[in-house]
């Protein structure tokens, strides 16, 4: 008998994925939990039904979180991950030399258990030494953190559940005020496909928050429609003006000095979302 894991990413529309082995399934104290061995994409952690990760593809999403902002910020020494219990932004984050400590805040300690026994390549850098791990609600964090991080990535689950409030005006103010006078800030920001609402509205309340607000993009296989962006929001450099040449070649397989200025070309009707 086959058995397949099902997303629905819309009322009426969704991806399927051939599994093979249910690692865990269980009811944290914030969400459905699930851990899936899949044919094609290999390990994949599900949270409230939504595909979070994959070791097939995770590299994509964790590079284009953790690579464009840490390339603009002249001097991250001081960086905060909201969310990210999978640990793929920390890995990353811990390939910029500049960065002295980083800061992870999940709400779920369950997803930072799970994904250090089941997603070893991806939970790899929870242990380093410049690594502090917390269990917390991120809005809290930031309430208790007035300007202090020179980067803040938000890498959350979607805007329901624990997330709800993590998509908010007040909390791209609390952003703000959490980091320091030269800071940015990047969260993703879903897809225009089905969540074209969520982007605009994030957009607009960035905005009003922040003076310099930019979109990118990058295809992610497993997230609805494949075609995912993220919002950033800086106080004083402008992620589109960093030279190419200022961009360090990093150990990457999506990002590149080249890419990180072609990431922020949209497609026209993602362009016209955010007019
Ligand atoms: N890449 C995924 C995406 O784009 O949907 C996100 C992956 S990461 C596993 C999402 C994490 O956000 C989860 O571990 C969840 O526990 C965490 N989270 C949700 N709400 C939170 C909150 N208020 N504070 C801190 N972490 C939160």
């Amino acid at each position: 008998m086959e058995m397949w894991y099902t997303e629905k990413q819309t009322d009426s529309f969704g991806i399927t994925a051939k599994i093979t082995k249910t690692y865990v399934t269980e009811q944290t104290d914030f969400q459905q939990l699930d851990m899936i061995e899949t044919e094609e994409f290999g390990t994949m952690l599900v949270l409230d039904g939504m595909v979070m990760t994959t070791v097939k593809d995770e590299f994509v999403y964790h590079e284009m979180v953790a690579h464009p902002v840490l390339s603009t910020h002249p001097n991250p020494e001081n960086v905060l991950v909201v969310g990210g219990g999978d640990g793929g932004v920390i890995r990353e984050v811990m390939k910029h030399p500049k960065v002295k400590k980083a800061v992870l805040v999940d709400i779920d300690g369950k997803v930072i258990e799970y994904s250090k026994k089941y997603l070893p390549t991806i939970a790899c850098e929870l242990d380093n030494p410049r690594v502090e791990v917390l269990v917390n609600d991120g809005f809290m964090h930031i309430h208790d953190h007035k300007n202090e991080y020179d980067v803040i990535m938000v890498d959350s689950t979607e805007p329901v559940g624990p997330a709800a409030n993590l998509f908010t005006r007040g909390f791209y103010q609390g952003i703000y005020e959490s980091l320091k006078e030269d800071g940015i800030f990047v969260a993703q920001t879903d897809n225009p496909w089905f969540k074209a609402d969520l982007i605009q509205s994030v957009n607009k309340d960035v905005k009003e928050v922040f003076p310099i607000v930019r979109v990118y993009g990058a295809n992610i296989p497993t997230y609805p429609s494949g075609l995912w962006t993220f919002t950033m929001g800086s106080k004083k450099y402008d992620p589109t003006a960093v030279e190419e040449s200022a961009i360090p070649e990093l150990d990457t397989k999506y990002y590149t000095p080249r890419l990180h200025k072609a990431a922020f070309v949209l497609p026209k009707f993602v362009e016209d979302l955010i007019k």
